[in-house]
Order: C-alpha cells, then sequence, then structure tokens
C-alpha cells in the first residue's frame, strides 16, 4: 500500500493541485489529508472539495476548528486571525459541514494520523522540540504517527536507545523504532524552501519519502492579494516562511 500523506494547505489552490498531481504520477493507493486546508491563502472552497474528492482519510486541524468557531482563535496571530475571518464569510455551507465533520485522529494499518500532536489532539501542541517528541510517544500505541501543523519536516524516533530527531528526504523504517513524521505543509512551506511539501509511505518497501514540488507561487500571491487579505500572507509563500 502507498499512502500520500499532506498536510497544512491552508486554502493554496496551486500548490494543491501541483501536489496532487505529483501523487497521481507516483502511483499512490490512498490520500491522507492531516488537516488545515483552509486559513491564510485565497481558495477555501475550493481546496476543502478537492480534498473532499480525493482524501480516504482527513483529520481536522486548528485552523479548520477556528473557521468554524470550534477552537479559540485568540492566539493566532492578527494575520492568521484576519483570515478565519475573510474565510468564514466565503466558506459555502456544505464545505463548512465537510470541516465540521473531520476527526482529530485516524488510524489504519497500525498507523495514526494527527494534525498537531498525539499528546493531546486539542491543544495543538507545536512537535518541533526534543522534549515535546519525547512527551508526544508515550501517548500513542501505533508504531508511527503521521503529524503536520508546523510545517516543518521533521522525523521524532524512539528506539532502544531512546529519543532522537533528524531531517532527511528518505528512509527506511527500522523495525525496532517508532516514528512521528511531519509531511511538512503543502501551501506554506516554513522551513525557507517555497516548494510544496508532501509524504509517500510505503507499507510493503516500509519507506518514507518527504518529497518537495515547485508550483505557480505567483498565481497564488496575486490571488491573495486580490481578494484583500493581508499582503505579507503572499510575501511568505515566496521566501518558504
Ligand atoms: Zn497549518
Amino acid at each position: 500500500m502507498r499512502y500520500g500523506i499532506f498536510s497544512d494547505i491552508h486554502s493554496n489552490l496551486e500548490a494543491l493541485e501541483r501536489v496532487i498531481e505529483e501523487l497521481e504520477t507516483q502511483k499512490v493507493d490512498s490520500y491522507i489529508c492531516l488537516g488545515d486546508i483552509v486559513g491564510y491563502g485565497a481558495n477555501p472552497n475550493e481546496c476543502v472539495e478537492r480534498v473532499q474528492g480525493v482524501a480516504e482519510l482527513c483529520v481536522a486541524g486548528n485552523h479548520d476548528y477556528g473557521v468554524l468557531g470550534k477552537t479559540t482563535v485568540d492566539n493566532f496571530s492578527g494575520r492568521a486571525k484576519e483570515a478565519v475571518l475573510w474565510t468564514q464569510k466565503i466558506l459555502k455551507k456544505k464545505n463548512r459541514e465537510f470541516l465540521n465533520g473531520l476527526p482529530l485522529t485516524q488510524k489504519r494499518d497500525g498507523t495514526l494520523f494527527v494534525h498537531a500532536s498525539p499528546r493531546d489532539p486539542e491543544s495543538w501542541i507545536y512537535l518541533i522540540t526534543m522534549s515535546e517528541g519525547m512527551l508526544a510517544f508515550v501517548r500513542f500505541q501505533e508504531k508511527i504517527c503521521f503529524v503536520g501543523h508546523s510545517h516543518y519536516p521533521l522525523i521524532f524516533t524512539q528506539g532502544k536507545k531512546g529519543f532522537g530527531y533528524f531531517q532527511k528526504e528518505s528512509f527506511v523504517l527500522n523495525p525496532e523504532t517508532r516514528y512521528i513524521v511531519n509531511v511538512g505543509s503543502v501551501g506554506q512551506p516554513r522551513d525557507q524552501d517555497p516548494r510544496a511539501a508532501f509524504t509517500l509511505y510505503d507499507t510493503e518497501t516500509q519507506e518514507v519519502q518527504i518529497i518537495r514540488v515547485p508550483y505557480d507561487v505567483e498565481t497564488a500571491q496575486t490571488k491573495i492579494r486580490k481578494a484583500g487579505l493581508p499582503p505579507s500572507l503572499a510575501d511568505r509563500l515566496a521566501a518558504g516562511e
């Protein structure tokens, strides 16, 4: 089974279409979305509809819940809050209902899928430090957990010799190690690489690959500016931040 796992689309249709195109080329059997379909970008309805059309499993992100009023946006930055309010105005009822039906976690083939951290999915914890990684491992049983949220591809491990973390484009799972894999962000990468990110997981070869694809950043930026969203949300796409 080949899984295509992607997260943090953030209403960026150009990046999403490019990732789906690449997943089709890679002959993926199942598409899994780790949430934050909306927020920041200019095409929330199109992105929700496209994800709904392709994803076998999908979980909710904090921006999805924020747009629905299911989680507080008090701790969001000013520009993130503005984008949430803008999205609330233009999101169609049926797309709102789709987001409202998304669970916080999904499981498949001994694998856990969650937007933020398995430690407490609804607290939207950022898994970026070793100590957070260690706390997360004790809160799930599966061998591997895929996450998004930080927009930063990173792999945490728990093995016989303890805990660790690394960044790598591809690796083969060690049978005696557990993993938390951050799949990166489709629509707003924050690792200084503006290319859209997603992850392939092959359950037969046990290989995990984090793949980057360039997309039409300029069109996504133009749409953000035309929509009247904060211009810095367009600028950051080109810088990958
Ligand atoms: Zn996000």
